[in-house]
């Protein structure tokens, strides 16, 4: 039986996003919801969350950046238009990061299998040294840089959030023991994630970037992550899958135009626990970065979850052709020269 933990923590809904910002507390009630709803709550082994430590924090982070985050505790501090700290945000963003920490040493330890993160705020968009797009310390990315500091060679991590997750490619730019690979509407915020961006120095060819119009749907994705994602992450081998896990593409969602449904969402979960398959031994760690439409939330949080807990839908036989043939052969031509699983 696949042993699957969830964190949540009651700070996650203290972090304030400013007034009327979209990114608010209830969006962890949602996910929390939609999992009881699903009928998977008892499945799932709770943990609390811990604070990242400093030194968690400054494996990816500068310590001007980590210093500045702390100096929100107990005000509000504006870092741009989108992103701001309220009282309780540090301590919030402290345990987000730590979370992931915390998930990724039960992984290796082989107490749990997989872990779901119910975590706010998000963090792809932090750069090292700076806060932005409603993220203030890049949580997946600590996780990732504790897996290698634990003597993991090869992380990849999977982020299907709506937006580009500049942070995360940047503090991996460099690094091939980390792959980045991203779906994302183009163009669109943060303007980032171009097939121009393909790693740089030793890094080169890990970074994949798969831009795409407004308008996909469950098929299209489909198609994008079972022909051009699983074969590169399972050439990688990665021996663990993080994914930053947004819901912003999904149909409806108020700040983003792609189409998925929950359906989607079960098969992008099946292609990141494939590409878990080898090396991870099935070790995938998830957790939530955007997505803006509570129900949402919940539908596409517990079709991931149902995914994690090996009780997904059958897979479905996707088109074999459509309207995004251009779009696939833009990404293998691209990737083709660094991955030459994608040939034919
Ligand atoms: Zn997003």
């Amino acid at each position: 039986m696949v042993r699957v933990g969830f964190y949540d923590d009651p700070a996650f809904r203290e972090h304030d996003a400013g007034l009327g910002h979209p990114e608010r507390p209830e969006r962890v009630d949602a996910l929390v919801g939609g999992l009881a709803d699903a009928g998977l709550a008892d499945a799932l082994t709770r943990f609390p969350a811990r604070p990242a430590t400093s030194a968690e924090l400054l494996r990816v982070h500068t310590e001007e950046h980590v210093a500045r985050v702390a100096s929100s505790r107990g005000r509000t501090l504006r870092f741009d238009p989108d992103t701001q700290a309220g009282p309780r945000s540090y301590e919030a963003a402290l345990l987000a990061a730590g979370a992931v920490a915390d998930a990724v040493d039960r992984v290796l330890e082989g107490e749990i299998d997989r872990a779901l993160l119910a975590v706010r705020p998000p963090g792809h968009h932090a750069l090292a040294d700076r806060a932005m797009g409603f993220c203030l310390f890049n949580n997946v990315a600590v996780g990732a840089a504790h897996a290698l500091f634990r003597g993991l060679a090869r992380v990849m991590i999977v982020d299907f959030d709506v937006h580009h997750g500049n942070g995360t490619q940047d503090i991996f730019y460099d690094d091939p023991r980390v792959l980045y690979l991203s779906s994302h509407a183009f163009p669109f915020y943060p303007g980032t994630g171009s097939l121009d961006e393909v790693g740089e120095g030793r890094g080169h060819g890990f970074t994949v970037n798969l831009p795409m119009p407004a308008g996909l749907g469950d098929e299209d994705y489909a198609r994008v992550y079972r022909e051009i994602a699983e074969p590169i992450g399972r050439a990688f081998d990665p021996e663990l899958v993080l994914v930053s896990a947004g819901f912003d593409a999904h149909r409806g969602d108020p700040l983003a135009g792609m189409d998925l449904t929950r359906r989607g969402y079960a098969e992008l979960t099946e292609v990141c626990l494939a590409v878990a398959g080898g090396a991870a031994r099935g070790r995938t760690v998830v957790a939530l970065e955007g997505g803006y439409r509570l129900d949402a939330i919940a539908q596409a949080g517990a079709a991931v979850a149902e995914g994690l807990l090996g009780r997904g839908p059958a897979p479905l036989a996707w088109p074999s052709a459509g309207r995004i043939d251009p779009l696939l052969d833009a990404y293998r031509e691209t990737y083709r020269p660094f991955w030459p699983c994608l040939a034919g």
